[in-house]
């Protein structure tokens, strides 16, 4: 017998569900601050107990103020929640790291996932610091860097010749054959909570309230929905006034099967063949589309994409105003960001947070050709004071 991951009527995906009444109260509010600096200090809000012994401690991560590219984007009050800098430089580890306590939990031995790169990475650092063996699944041809920091752990990496549906579905096979713990597959339901807590944190480094707009990119849709849960949740819990955030999404316009159904006001999510450089956005049949679309839509958010070289454009934009280096998805999301602001979808004094989801140097491939040449010279004062005046003219 392993974890219930879908119900046995319908056949739909099991979400874990809290007795918010019973948390009300001044004690969990004192609770969480008193809680370590990671994302288990929301811990009552959470779907299984902290196990220290598989935990690399993710979370809490900043919250910037971002004057400059707020006012390349006429933008007052825009924050960046920086998720690039966690132990393995993704958002995932939110999620991983609640999946992991529950692997333990149920006794497996074999951890495992299908990925689009950032998964896979945080699945193998887990796994090796909990000393439990791992094996992820990537679509061939993902980038270089994603590959390494998967290898790096000691798993065994496996590249699908398809994309991340073709992968997900042989992870559905193969976890059926074999008693593995699959993060994203069998853990859903734990692994799936990890994006609440990028909720949770932004309100409390905003002083226990939540932003007014956010901008949240989108593969398979979890993040965004979880977000707007982990509003949700707080104000029921009494930690914030009233969940009234408006979640924005982000899509790649090689990837956008949520953002189309967005545009065309409907509830059906067509799925679509990758073709886009970000490449951990690039899921094809968004397994939680519809929980994304739908928070989007009662919030009045929206869903924009961005093309393939608006992706660079936003990657370079948000290093050389704010110093922070994202990887494609986050060029998404500054981009989907700049075309929200233009549109008067955020307002100038909106208090805004963009969630910047991982980080640059794992997909190098993205800014070849994009970057100015180094200057190369002899190693003299002459040379250089020359290559000055060169550049200078
Ligand atoms: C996985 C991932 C996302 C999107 O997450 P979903 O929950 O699948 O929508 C966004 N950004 C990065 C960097 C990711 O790795």
């Amino acid at each position: 017998m392993g974890p219930a991951y879908v119900c046995e009527i319908c056949l739909g995906p099991l979400e874990a569900v809290y007795d918010l009444e019973a948390l009300r109260g001044p004690e969990l509010r004192a609770r969480i601050e008193a809680g370590p600096r990671t994302f288990w200090r929301y811990a009552d809000l959470l779907p299984v107990a902290h196990d220290p012994t598989v935990d690399l401690a993710a979370g809490f991560t900043p919250l910037l103020p971002a004057p400059r590219l707020g006012e390349a984007l006429g933008l007052r009050r825009l924050y960046l929640k920086n998720d690039a800098v966690n132990p393995t430089w993704s958002f995932k580890d939110r999620s991983v790291g609640i999946g992991m306590a529950a692997a333990r939990r149920f006794g497996f031995e074999v951890l495992a996932c299908a990925s689009t790169g950032n998964l896979a990475n945080s699945v193998a650092a887990h796994a090796a610091h909990a000393g439990m063996r791992a094996c992820v699944f990537v679509p061939a041809g993902i980038e270089r860097g994603k590959i390494v920091a998967s290898a790096v752990y000691g798993p065994t990496v496996v590249e699908v010749d398809g994309d991340y549906d073709a992968v997900n579905r042989l992870c559905a096979q193969i976890g059926e054959e074999h008693n593995w713990a699959f993060l994203n597959v069998n853990l859903r339901p734990f692994y799936g909570e990890g994006g609440k807590t990028l909720a949770f944190e932004v309100a409390e480094q905003l002083g226990w309230r939540a932003p007014d707009a956010v901008v949240v990119p989108i593969a398979s849709g979890n993040l965004l929905g979880k977000i707007h849960r982990g509003f949700q949740e707080l104000a029921g819990v009494g930690l914030i006034s009233e969940a009234r955030t408006r979640m924005h999404g982000a899509q790649p316009k090689g990837c956008s099967p949520v953002a189309t159904a967005f545009q065309e006001g409907t509830d059906r999510i067509r799925p679509v063949r990758p073709a886009t450089i970000a490449h951990s956005l690039a899921i094809g049949a968004p397994a939680d589309g519809r929980y994304a679309l739908a928070a989007a839509r009662a919030t009045g958010g929206r869903i924009e994409t961005a093309a393939e070289e608006e992706i660079v454009e936003g990657i370079d934009l948000l290093a050389r105003t704010e110093g922070i280096f994202t990887e494609a998805a986050g060029g998404v999301t500054v981009t989907v960001l700049q075309a929200l602001a233009r549109s008067g979808a955020i307002g100038p004094d909106d208090l805004t947070v963009a969630y910047i989801t991982g980080m640059g140097l794992k997909t190098q491939e993205a800014l070849d050709g994009a970057l100015p040449a180094t200057v190369r010279i002899a190693p003299t004062l002459r040379a250089f004071e020359e290559a000055m005046l060169a550049a200078a003219t």
